[in-house]
């Protein structure tokens, strides 16, 4: 890990400005906005936004990309080259991704290393080998007219893909954005997080340099309301891609929608752990403190309902705490460290106020709660015990290391809780009962169940969820589907 002076000084040589049509822009009527490091307050550095009219081109680059230019006659086979290429400028630059990830989202420098990284590089590696295989079908008809037919079908790119990323993991979700769309074909235009767009000028630049023709490819960093806004209102974009909040989601499928575009929306969770009484209680109060704690809560996938069957309640929420209590929150950049700071002000008082709320709808404090130091966004690790399913934290999404734990009498109880809930996103169920493992694991909303470990990420497996946690499936050939079109030709023979 280098420290936190030689990553500022690396972000600081990034070209912070929209990349567009394969170079960086440098108007200078662009407003800028600042990037800040959560850990220290600072100011890391100014990110030229890109405005209408570089929205615009972003468009109409992307559409000549894929109308006139190199990117739209290029094979699958490859395209995968590409791909391939580079997932592994990515790998041989783990440790800068890394290091750039924690100073812009402050996570601890383990994290990025052994997540994030790691299955962006995963990610263009898989969708590398699906870009020559996007087959269509063969399909026997009873013929026309009286005449044999030849049906078959062909999948085409979907078009322009317009790819929003949130700021909790921008590397690796930009990764799930952008690995499908391009083995598809499609034209992608990223627009990363205000808060934390670094790893997004790196990834254009190793683009670039792997051979992806100009257009293929742009970024457009800006805030939501204007530079987002703007793309999504653009009718030059095909298809939307989106994961932030549901607030922000409703905004996004509303335009999608009015423009008959289809759209990709992943919003969140409030994922229960169903911790069941024949469970390894060891490996469980593990698995739970990682789902509530890492990346500090602010995970979409966060386990932040816990279950626990009652007979085992008070053991496994002292457990629970004695994991907390070992959660070394900190400086990012210091190699001890497990825990690291929220993203911004916003968020800590976000969190902060949940952490009131809980206290005054009469749950437990069991540990935690307060705001840690006074420089940094940091949050002390929480959990709160003898929550009932009416209080706000058992149902809202914190996005914060807040877990609310809830007690339960029998499996249909277990899951009876469980979908009493305006998410569906993910569930993990911890037990030793193969036959309840799969039963529960069927009946409870989520779009992804783990059995005995807490959201087992894999860009082989598709991902998203249902409810106010959004619509459709990521990753996968979920992920190609979302960005093809299956045309279908027949021939009167
Ligand atoms: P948060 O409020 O925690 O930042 P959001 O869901 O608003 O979460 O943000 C997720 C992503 O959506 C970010 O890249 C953000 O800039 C973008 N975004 C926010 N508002 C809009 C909008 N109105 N249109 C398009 N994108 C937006």
């Amino acid at each position: 890990m280098s420290s936190r002076s030689a990553t500022e000084r690396r972000a600081e040589s990034l070209p912070a400005a929209p990349f567009i049509a394969g170079s960086w822009q440098s108007a200078s009527t662009a407003e800028a906005f600042d990037v800040v490091d959560p850990a220290t307050e600072r100011t890391v550095l100014m990110v030229m936004e890109a405005d209408e009219p570089m929205v615009d081109s972003a468009v109409t680059a992307a559409h000549e990309a894929l109308d006139n230019g190199e990117w739209g006659r290029m094979d699958g086979a490859s395209r995968g080259q590409l791909l391939n290429a580079l997932a592994q400028l990515i790998e041989d630059r783990t440790d800068e991704f890394a290091d750039l990830e924690s100073l812009d989202v402050g996570k601890p420098g383990f994290e990025p290393r052994v997540i994030d990284v790691p299955q962006a590089v995963a990610t263009f590696r898989h969708y590398a080998g699906w870009a020559d295989k996007l087959v269509g079908r063969s399909i026997p008809t009873p013929g026309y007219m009286g005449k044999p037919t030849l049906s078959y079908t062909i999948r085409q790119p979907i078009g322009v893909v317009a790819a929003i990323t949130p700021w909790n993991s921008p590397t690796m979700i930009g990764a799930w954005k952008l690995a499908p769309a391009l083995a598809a074909g499609c034209a992608v235009i990223l627009k990363p997080p205000e808060d934390a767009p670094l790893t997004s000028f790196l990834l254009a630049q190793l683009a670039e340099q792997a051979g992806f023709p100009a257009g293929a490819l742009s970024v457009l960093p800006g805030r939501g309301a204007t530079t987002g806004n703007a793309l999504i209102e653009h009718p030059g974009v095909d298809k939307i891609s989106f994961t932030g909040s549901p607030e922000t989601g409703r905004i996004v499928a509303t335009a999608a929608i009015a423009g008959f575009r289809p759209v990709t929306l992943e919003l969140g969770g409030k994922s229960p752990q169903i911790v069941f009484a024949d469970a390894d209680l060891d490996a469980a109060a593990d698995g739970v403190a990682l789902g509530i704690f890492a990346n500090q809560g602010e995970v979409c996938a966060a386990g932040s309902r816990i279950l626990v069957a009652r007979s085992i309640y008070d053991e496994f929420v002292s457990a629970l705490a004695t994991r907390a209590s070992k959660v070394v929150l900190g400086d990012p950049f210091d190699e001890g460290t497990t825990m690291g700071a929220l993203i911004n002000a916003k968020q800590l008082e976000r969190v902060s106020r949940y952490v009131r709320i809980g206290n005054d709808e009469g749950a437990r404090l069991v540990t935690g709660g307060n705001r840690h130091g006074s420089n940094g966004y940091f949050m002390e690790p929480t959990l709160f015990a003898d929550v009932t399913q009416d209080m706000t934290i058992a149902r809202e999404e914190i996005f914060g290391p807040v877990g609310a734990i809830l007690a339960f009498d029998d499996d249909e109880h277990a899951v009876a809780i469980a979908n009493d809930n305006p998410y569906a996103l993910a569930a993990t169920l911890w037990t030793s009962d193969l036959s309840r493992a799969h039963t529960v694991a069927r009946h409870v909303h989520a779009g992804a169940v783990a059995v005995n470990g807490w959201s087992p990420l894999d860009p082989r497996l598709p991902w998203g969820g249902s409810k106010l946690s959004g619509l459709g499936r990521e990753l996968g050939w979920a992920g190609i589907e979302a960005c093809t079109e299956e045309k279908t030709i027949t021939v009167v023979l």
